[in-house]
């Protein structure tokens, strides 16, 4: 076994049954990626188009990949035909387009929304508030090609696990929220993806169903 096969194995054996894993591979050559491949590993995590398109062309085809970073506006149209997830959806506009592009495409393009729950003025996402209210707007409704299967959260970057903890318990909170409220005629709003390598053990214990995990397997990131 190689050094990332052993470091996905040590994961995977933590790892509750029903949590789903995102090998963040960011950064990573395509030869990282074939080595968690060959050990059995299916969906990827990238953050940058150009990146995610390349690797995407190089991969076996039945690998997933999940868009994981900010996605610029006019990314959308090359990133939508390399995913089976947008993970990062930050706004009702970029919902639309996604939606519009998935429809050129021909394809259903499943999303996550974004929430902020870190206070970090960098972190990305939808407002809690603004969430709920654009939920209850019936905003995030009448999509045809899209299909919101919940939402995704990244804590704080921070020692203080508690501060982690109360942030995904915020996320978890508008989760369930929107999926008994809102989405409940919605099964596949199911997902709540939290936990990167330094907090995916306290995510998990907080309502995560699906963890983001790049360093503790790939290395650091040159
Ligand atoms: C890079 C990244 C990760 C993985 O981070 P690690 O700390 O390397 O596990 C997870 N989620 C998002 C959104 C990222 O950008």
């Amino acid at each position: 076994m190689t050094q990332i096969q052993q470091n996905l194995a040590a994961i995977k054996g933590q790892l509750p049954a029903g949590v789903e894993l995102v090998a963040v591979s960011k950064f990573h050559p395509v030869e990282a990626l074939l080595q968690a491949y060959e050990a059995g590993q299916r969906v990827f995590g990238e953050s940058r188009a150009q990146e995610l398109v390349v690797k995407f062309r190089q991969m076996p085809s039945d690998t997933r990949f999940h868009f994981i970073g900010h996605l610029q506006r006019n990314k959308v149209r090359v990133v939508v035909p390399c995913v089976s997830m947008i993970e990062s959806v930050d706004s009702v506009s970029l919902l639309k387009l996604i939606d519009e592009e998935a429809g050129r495409a021909g394809r259903n393009v499943n999303v996550l929304l974004e929430v902020r729950v870190a206070t970090e003025a960098a972190k990305t996402g939808f407002e809690v508030d603004a969430l709920l209210s654009a939920a209850a707007g019936g905003e995030l409704s009448g999509f045809g090609n899209v299909r919101i299967c919940g939402l995704m959260a990244m804590a704080s970057f921070t020692d203080d696990m508690e501060q982690v903890a109360r942030e995904f318990d915020k996320a978890r909170a508008a989760f369930l929220q929107l999926k008994h409220g809102v989405f409940h005629d919605c099964p596949e709003f199911c997902r709540l993806s939290m936990g990167m390598t330094d907090d995916w053990q306290v995510a998990v214990n907080h309502g995560s169903t699906m963890v983001r995990i790049g360093t503790a397997i790939f290395g650091s990131r040159q």
